[in-house]
């Protein structure tokens, strides 16, 4: 992990995902949320095993990491964090923003970045009452989910806490943590499109930085679903793992 330590005082971004690759999406985000929020750093962390995830990552945790850093390089203030190789999976965010607060101490102040199709599904993850007072919860736009969409995931998975009058924020009583929600132009790439455009043979080019693309021809990432590498004899797999990876 490249980078000084943030300290006391410090305002540091944390945007977890599985980045199978890593996109022009996750960049926006990460730059977004410094500029908005005066952050000195954010730290872009890939899940070793993705709780959230219907089917296990294509690439292996060492591509995605190195395509992370690939990413952030020439970015100031972002940096790629391989924390999660050394932690169990699955990666539940729960226990990553605890192992980052062990590891930082109290000092600075934590800001969990995540898009708006992430947090409506936010009620799911492990312990996620919780994580407000772990880390101030930040909610970009992502169509098709609507701001309508995030308040009202708001109301029923954070009852206690209530909007500020004219702004995006989101606090409760004795709670360290709030939640914003940014305005802001979205921009529309995913990680699956990227995928499925490398598998059909489409160019990627618009969506990944030139470094990252580099990388996925050289290893030769994404060529095609691992179903269609089945023999005919066992038939058309679905690509999902054996037993469920979704948060308890
Ligand atoms: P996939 O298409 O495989 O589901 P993804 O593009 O959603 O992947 P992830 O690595 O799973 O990428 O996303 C990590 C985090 O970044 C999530 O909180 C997700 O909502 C957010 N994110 C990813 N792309 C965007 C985007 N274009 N706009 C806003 N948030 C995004």
């Amino acid at each position: 992990m490249a980078g000084a330590q943030p300290g006391a005082g410090q305002r540091l971004g944390i945007l977890g995902g599985t980045f199978d690759p890593v996109h022009q999406g996750h960049l926006h985000v990460a730059r977004a949320a410094q500029t908005a929020l005066s952050l000195d750093a954010v730290w872009l962390i890939p899940a070793a095993g993705p709780p959230h995830k219907p089917s296990q990552p294509r690439a292996p945790f060492a591509d995605r990491l190195a395509m992370l850093e690939l990413a952030v390089t020439g970015e100031p203030g972002l940096v790629a964090c391989g924390i999660e190789a050394e932690r169990p999976s699955p990666s539940y965010t729960i226990d990553l923003l605890a192992a980052l607060r062990g590891r930082l101490g109290p000092g600075p102040e934590l800001f969990f970045l995540l898009g708006a199709d992430a947090f409506v599904e936010i009620g799911s993850w492990k312990a996620y009452a919780l994580l407000p007072a772990q880390a101030h919860l930040v909610v970009f736009p992502r169509p098709p989910v609507a701001p309508q969409e995030v308040e009202a995931a708001i109301a029923a998975v954070f009852p206690a806490f209530r909007r500020r009058s004219g702004e995006s924020v989101w606090t409760a009583a004795g709670v360290p943590g709030r939640i914003r929600l940014l305005a802001g132009p979205p921009l529309a790439v995913s990680s699956s499109q990227v995928r499925q455009r490398i598998s059909a043979g489409l160019p990627v080019s618009d969506l990944l930085p030139a470094a990252v693309a580099a990388h996925i021809v050289a290893h030769g990432l994404y060529l095609a679903h691992p179903a269609l590498t089945l023999p005919p004899a066992s038939g058309y797999g679905t690509g999902r793992p054996a037993g469920g990876d979704d948060e308890p």
